[in-house]
């Protein structure tokens, strides 16, 4: 059985939850992990016994959930309030599948205009063939939203903030709004985590995560999460079932270790990226930093109203420079990693060009840098940009 885990006090903080949520030592010689279970065949004592198994909620083949992912689901749904989550391969699989749970052909979905690119990929390329149309909205939308439902409006799709350009969207008046007419809202809560976003408390139907990033937390698995409400998670798990997304054991092992220490990361990493970000706000090199926790943030009311703390990821726009002036400068950091993802313990820094991702808003900046920041000292991480920022301007003014 995948049941008989401990069980949440009601007085468990959120600290001590993520520490003994899904976990079982009584069922394994009191090691304090649920260890690494790899099994494709699941044995039961008789016919019958092998016949009843539900395959969802409890133990019966591989490739749906050995104890090992059973417990992560366990541990995750405890943390964020969901009634269960289903883990699977990817962060994209998690997005994939969920949209794929609502739509057949004729349906309409309403995705806001800020998403990441694979997600808006996934609608233009997959879910137009399957003749679900796509309407893209402004992220800013809030109540207004209703304006855009149609009779087969079937999902509302949102990412608060967006992971590129981080405008925050007022997730409890969409909620509100899509309720009146029983429309799920999905909602891609990667950068907020299940520590800092209560999804299910402000409207949330569907809570997804690329555990990728924070929730691992260490670079080195892909794997993707979604959480649900006891109406929708039964459809969501057998969408999974029927596309064979799962997620092996050793992975969700090390999601699961990752879990456990994601409160004491993110609370370091959001104070490192302050400090970082401050810096960069008072720097005459740029033009504005894009970090819904900054005051000066247009989102920070609505951040402050709905979330209990921020991401290390971020934006910076510079004042405009030549692409190769920023190039030189980017091409010397010492500490931020040239990559794609974010959420492990070490710096990032990428050069998106989102203007080309949008079609309901448009997006107009100057140069545009994503920095995520790590557990390195954030002085070090300060000299670093430091030192990139003058090479830039030198180089601009070499050029
Ligand atoms: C990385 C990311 C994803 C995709 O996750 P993978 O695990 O890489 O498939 C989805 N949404 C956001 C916001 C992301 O940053």
């Amino acid at each position: 059985m995948a049941g008989d885990w401990q069980k949440p006090k009601s007085d468990m903080r959120m600290d001590t939850l993520l520490g003994h949520a899904g976990r079982a030592p009584d069922r394994f010689d009191g090691a304090v992990n649920v260890p690494v279970i790899r099994a494709s065949t699941v044995l039961f004592p008789d016919v019958d016994s092998y016949d009843s198994g539900d395959r969802f909620t409890s133990v019966t083949y591989g490739r749906h959930g050995t104890t090992t992912r059973f417990a992560l689901e366990e541990a995750l749904a405890q943390v964020e309030g969901a009634a269960r989550v289903s883990a699977v391969s990817s962060g994209v699989a998690a997005i994939a599948v969920s949209m794929l749970a609502f739509t057949r052909p004729g349906d309409h979905i309403l995705v806001a205009d800020n998403v990441y690119g694979p997600t808006r990929h996934f609608c233009e390329a997959r879910l137009a063939r399957n003749g679900v149309e796509t309407e893209y909205y402004d992220p800013g939308l809030g109540t207004r939203i209703a304006e855009r439902f149609r009779d087969n409006t079937r999902l509302v799709f949102c990412e608060s903030p967006g992971s590129l350009t981080f405008e925050m969207q007022d997730i409890p008046a969409i909620g509100a709004a899509a309720r009146t007419r029983g429309i799920p809202v999905l909602a891609d809560n990667t950068w907020a985590t299940p520590y800092f976003f209560r999804p299910f408390e402000k409207g949330v139907d569907v809570s997804i995560h690329s555990a990728t990033k924070y929730i691992v937390g260490h670079a080195d698995v892909i794997m993707g999460t979604i959480g649900a409400t006891e109406a929708y998670w039964r459809i969501i798990r057998q969408t999974a079932a029927d596309y064979g997304y799962t997620a092996s054991p050793d992975d969700c092992y090390l999601a699961l270790r990752g879990l456990r220490t994601l409160a004491p990361r993110l609370r370091q990493q959001m104070q490192n990226a302050l400090l970082v970000a401050n810096w960069l706000s008072s720097r005459s090199e740029v033009a504005r930093v894009l970090y819904p926790a900054l005051p000066s943030d247009p989102g920070h009311a609505l951040w402050q109203r709905d979330m209990t703390g921020a991401a290390s990821l971020f934006g910076v726009e510079l004042k405009p420079l030549p692409d190769a002036a920023v190039k030189a400068g980017l091409n010397t950091l010492r500490y931020f990693g040239h990559g794609a993802s974010w959420g492990g313990f070490e710096s990032l820094v990428t050069y998106p060009r989102p203007a080309k991702l949008r079609t309901a808003t448009r997006w107009q900046s100057g140069p545009l840098l994503r920095l995520h920041v790590g557990l390195e000292d954030p002085q070090d991480l300060i000299a670093d940009l430091s030192a990139a920022l003058e090479i830039m301007q030198r180089a601009a003014a070499d050029g």
